[in-house]
């Protein structure tokens, strides 16, 4: 049986993480395509226009599943279904090291508004490209894709009633922490690990046999997100770990990094806000994700689909 703690949060009984890596790539990003500020219209408009080499993803993507190998890591992969046509073969290999496939979305198009939070497709819209998404992830690792995480992390509660509709078991998009909101609601009221939300809304406290992984914080006073992507770089691998720490003594948490992170190649100059990473090169990230795999080198570790069954029968 599910254990739920007060507000409907779930906890397991030891420290524990999942590793998870978003598969996209540096033109999924809201400058470049997806987004009602992005230089390219919609995906089909860049890949008509673009004239140049796409792919930046491919190299260290290899890298990431050399290196989950090393520690001998089961992660969950996001993957952006569009990634499945335009780089033929990489999903396969990330299948057959064994790791769990998840849906990141079609075309990591934002579904809500990235300044004013709300809906920037309609419910139809969104279910059509999230099941074709799952649908052709599905056909590549012959498995029942089960877990969603939204494009940018820009996420709303309508959007987890849709995908518990659609069959999905999972949501983990939910970044509390005091520096961002990316969601359309209240950062108070969702909880600090795996939980039940609330219909219509990120609150935990629903009774619905969805789950949230919300992401790790570090609270100094102030809660420092204290995940991949620009946070790795900003904050250094040794609060990064300070904030896992911290996460996993509240329960369950997640860790999450981009293969495109340890990319050490300049990133064409297209779009403007462009992230750090198109400035900053990998080889310190690399070495700062080692070293944070090497000091969890003796934490369970398991996907987000496991922690799932794990939680059945706690
Ligand atoms: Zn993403």
């Amino acid at each position: 049986m599910i254990r739920s703690r007060p507000q409907g949060a779930l906890l397991l009984e030891e420290p524990s993480i999942s590793i998870t890596v978003d598969v996209e790539d540096w033109y999924h990003i809201p400058s470049v395509t997806g987004s009602p500020f992005s230089t390219y219209k919609d995906m089909d408009d860049f890949f008509e226009k673009w004239p140049e080499k796409y792919d930046y993803l491919t190299e260290p993507t290899g890298r990431v599943l050399d290196l989950l190998e090393e520690f001998g890591i089961e992660a969950t992969f996001f993957v952006v279904g569009d990634v499945v046509e335009h780089y033929p073969g990489l999903v396969e290999s990330i299948v057959a090291q064994g790791h769990e496939i998840a849906c990141h979305g079609l075309h990591h198009a934002c579904n809500i508004d990235p300044r004013t939070k709300a809906p920037a497709i309609g419910l139809d819209e969104f279910r059509s490209r999230t099941l074709r998404s799952r649908d052709i992830l599905e056909r590549t690792c012959g498995k029942s894709i089960v877990g969603y995480r939204a494009p940018n992390a820009l996420v709303s509660g309508w959007m987890l009633d849709a995908l518990e509709d659609m069959g999905f078991k999972y949501d983990s998009s939910v970044n509390r922490n005091s520096l961002f909101n990316k969601t359309d609601s209240a950062l108070e009221g969702v909880s600090s690990h795996p939980y039940y939300p609330r219909k219509n809304g990120l609150d935990s406290g629903g009774s619905r046999s969805f789950v949230e992984f919300p992401w790790p914080y570090l609270d100094i006073g102030i809660r420092l997100p204290t995940s991949g992507g620009p946070m790795l770089r900003f904050l250094g691998p040794q609060l990064i770990l300070r904030g896992l720490k911290q996460s996993m003594r509240r329960g369950h948490t997640i860790f999450y990094f981009h293969p495109i992170d340890i990319s050490n190649s300049s990133f064409p100059r297209v779009g403007k806000g462009r992230p750090f990473y198109w400035t900053i090169h990998g080889e310190k990230v690399e070495k700062s994700l080692r070293l944070i795999l090497k000091e969890l080198k003796s934490v369970k570790k398991m996907t987000l689909k496991d922690a799932l069954v794990s939680f059945d029968e706690s």
